[in-house]
């Protein structure tokens, strides 16, 4: 993945926004886009993320399309208030200003692809590679 595909979003549900329990294909177990034996949690999330109601009606309906390591299906909190980029206080993100986009600020309930989980909340790869992945 590299700057090309670089895709921030603006939240449409605040607090919970970017994680399954507010993407419509969260049945509470599992997800539409994988198949009925990955289980899901609702802290999870994934690139192919999609806002709305989860709905328990829709199990036995994953079509498999996907696996959760192909759509990058983490459980850990992803907006850009976890994100080791974040400005708190500003809304800055330092990813944004390394591409040269300067104050472009984001909301901390707002998502990106390039999403890090603060050096406290995972095993993450190190920040100088990731900036070194988005800017070369
Ligand atoms: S794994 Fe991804 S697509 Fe599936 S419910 Fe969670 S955020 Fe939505
Ligand atoms: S890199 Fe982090 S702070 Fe910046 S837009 Fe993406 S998620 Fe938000």
């Amino acid at each position: 993945m590299d700057r090309s595909t670089f895709i921030y979003m603006d939240p449409k549900v605040p607090h919970n926004a970017s994680q399954c329990a507010t993407c419509w294909k969260f049945t509470g177990s599992s997800c539409l886009e994988f198949t009925s034996k990955d289980h899901i949690v609702a802290e999870g999330s994934c690139g192919l993320y999609s806002t709305g109601t989860p709905n328990p009606e829709n199990k036995g309906q994953e079509h498999g399309g996907s696996t959760p390591k192909e759509a990058g299906y983490v459980i850990r909190k992803v907006r850009c208030e976890h994100c080791e980029y974040f400005e708190d206080g500003d809304n800055d993100c330092l990813l944004f200003r390394t591409l040269n986009i300067p104050n472009y600020k984001v909301d901390p309930d707002g998502c990106c692809n390039a999403n890090e989980a603060k050096d406290e909340e995972k095993e993450k790869p190190n920040k100088a590679q990731t900036l070194k992945r988005y800017t070369r």
